[in-house]
């Protein structure tokens, strides 16, 4: 193969290979995951927000209800020794106490009616939060494989025009080699740009007549350079 076809495959391999980086970089799937996960982050947090508020009504009313047992069980004993009794002394004295336990009884009882009412309606919230962010919860999660996996065949075929590339720019000499991954270097994606229509593809520069001339005469090993971008010109 003459150095002239090897350059041409090379500087194809080279913007292969940049497009394939490109398209890895920028996937549309990864561009989709970023604005899912972002609103995610925000309603997540509002479902724990919700949750943890739902822990607390829970604590409150077992609280609550610990509390009405104990006054039940107060009011029983009471109502007990009210009965055993027989000092008129007493009676006033503890019928007036059945009396205030008999009220914090009832206090606590609609307390805890509330506190239930507050419960079942975060359990509503929740499920319903939960509901909701479901959706993307499974799109996220689509999404991540559909990332995964195209990073990994994007990757290899990175890998193996990497390998390509290699392979044809070692059959070039050393001194066009070296040239080439100086422009590539200096200019970006590839060392070389053919020229179409009177134009270096690399850069879009047109060249002027004389540098057009240069380049249709040049000899077998003769480089030619971009005079824009520098890139060693291909027909
Ligand atoms: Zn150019």
């Amino acid at each position: 193969m003459a150095e002239g076809e090897i350059l041409h495959d090379l500087i194809e391999a080279d913007r292969w290979l940049e497009r394939v980086r490109q398209q890895r970089e920028h996937l549309p799937e990864q561009e989709e995951l970023d604005r899912v996960e972002e609103s995610l982050r925000v309603r997540v947090l509002e479902v724990r927000e919700t949750e943890e508020a739902l822990a607390r009504a829970r604590q409150a009313y077992d609280e609550q209800a610990e509390r009405a047992e104990k006054l039940r069980y107060r009011h029983r004993e009471l109502e007990r020794v009210l009965h055993q009794s027989s000092g008129a002394r007493d009676l006033v004295a503890i019928e007036t106490e059945v009396h205030s336990v008999a009220r914090q009884c009832d206090e606590a009882d609609e307390r805890g009616l509330d506190l239930l009412a507050q419960v079942e309606d975060l359990e509503v919230a929740v499920q319903l939060q939960r509901h909701e962010v479901q959706p993307d919860l499974d799109r996220r999660r689509e999404l991540r494989e559909a990332v995964t996996a195209l990073r990994w065949s994007l990757g290899e075929e990175a890998e193996r025009l990497a390998t390509e590339r290699a392979s044809l720019s070692e059959r070039l000499s050393a001194a066009l080699r070296e040239h080439y991954e100086r422009a590539r270097g200096r200019a970006g994606v590839a060392g070389g740009a053919f020229v179409v229509d009177g134009r270096c593809d690399g850069c879009r520069l047109a060249l002027s007549p004389l540098d057009l001339d240069r380049f249709r005469r040049r000899g077998a090993d003769e480089v030619v350079e971009c005079p824009s971008c520098g890139r060693i010109l291909v027909s």
